[in-house]
């Protein structure tokens, strides 16, 4: 489980944007760069490396 206020504070590495978080994903989503983070063991992964592409299908889904 994330932290509320590391959640806060958290921002794309990249468009320096918020993030959704998908707590049954463990992932923080970024939708203007369609990445999705992952988190794991409780620690967000923020490197675009390691992001994954997220589809228009699941683009949808967050919206
Ligand atoms: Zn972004």
């Amino acid at each position: 489980m994330l932290d509320k206020k590391l959640l806060e504070i958290l921002a794309c590495p990249i468009c320096k944007g918020d993030l959704r978080y998908e707590k049954d994903q463990q992932e923080l989503i970024c939708l203007p760069d369609k990445l999705a983070f992952p988190v794991r063991d409780a620690v967000p992964v923020m490197l675009s490396e390691e992001a994954r592409h997220i589809g228009p299908d699941e683009e949808e889904r967050y919206r």
